[in-house]
């Protein structure tokens, strides 16, 4: 039983969040979403456990799959950075400002950027990309997602100060723009870079509020010195170009690792641990 306290305590905590929000907000809904996506995270945890190799992939589409058609285009809820704005200047607290509040503020002192690799709509398709191991060091562009950051609410504040009608609608028109968008530029970028996850490296806005949290993260995969032969495997293989082989908060790009398990996984002499 101890081998699978991981999915168990991880279903306990969403469980735990959905029935405070279904108690505190009266509204059914929160019960189902925060179950279902603790049950799939579950199952994704016991299913690595069990050696299963698509494990996250799994969770990923289960997840994201779910966000994307059900909670996105089905409810209309827009729940890009935009939404998270929307929402926010009209002081409802709806599912986009709870989903931002939970997944990418305050969860990420817990899991750090675990919503982006068991989670995320876009990077569930880029992790299908052929470029899985970038072969290159990272590109001083990252600047590029606060450009993002500022455009976002300058859009959603635009709309509000000029008054504009239909903003619902503009809402959803901009959640189905901007997922396009972010499909297109992701791909691209992934083939011109030769690397998947090009896009979050330097584009997504939605590290401005990810990275801060995950520096101070409770999970996060660190080294046995002892045991450690500086192969560089893991740090070969890295989507991210995180150097796990440094246990300080400092490390290099640390506040990037999304707990994909690759590193734990390929190190030979069984170094690394989260
Ligand atoms: S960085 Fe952005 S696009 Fe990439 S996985 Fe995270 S939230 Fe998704
Ligand atoms: S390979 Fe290791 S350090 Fe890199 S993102 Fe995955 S878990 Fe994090
Ligand atoms: S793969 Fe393992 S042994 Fe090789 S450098 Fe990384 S931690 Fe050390």
């Amino acid at each position: 039983m101890k081998k699978y306290s991981a999915p168990i305590t991880m279903f306990i905590i969403f469980e735990t969040i959905a029935i405070v929000l279904w108690r505190t907000l009266d509204n059914l809904f929160y019960l189902c979403n925060f179950t279902y996506i603790g049950g799939f995270i579950a199952l994704g945890l016991t299913l690595y456990i069990r050696r299963f190799k698509y494990a996250r992939q799994i969770v990923q589409l289960g997840v994201g799959l779910y966000m994307l058609c059900y909670l996105g285009l089905m409810c209309r809820e827009n729940m890009q950075i935009e939404g998270f704005w929307y929402y926010l200047f009209l002081g409802v607290f709806e599912a986009a400002v709870i989903h931002y509040v939970v997944a990418k503020i305050f969860c990420p002192l817990i899991f750090g950027r675990g919503w982006c690799g068991y989670a995320c709509w876009t990077a569930m398709i880029l992790d299908f990309l052929p470029y899985k191991e970038p072969d290159k060091p990272r590109l001083k562009i990252g600047f590029i997602r606060y450009i993002l950051f500022g455009i976002s609410l300058a859009f959603v504040a635009g709309l509000f100060l000029l008054k504009v009608k239909n903003v619902e609608e503009i809402m959803f028109i901009s959640f189905i723009a901007g997922n396009a968008l972010y499909y297109a530029v992701g791909i691209a970028m992934a083939f011109v870079l030769k690397d998947n996850r090009a896009f979050c490296k330097y584009v997504c806005p939605i590290t401005v509020f990810l990275k801060p949290a995950s520096y101070y993260s409770l999970l996060r995969v660190k080294v046995d010195k002892d045991k450690c032969i500086s192969c560089g495997k893991c740090r070969r293989v890295c989507p991210m170009n995180v150097d796990m082989t440094d246990n300080s908060r400092k490390r290099l790009n640390g506040t990037e690792c999304i707990l994909c398990m690759k590193c734990i996984d390929e190190c030979p002499v069984d170094a690394l641990k989260l």
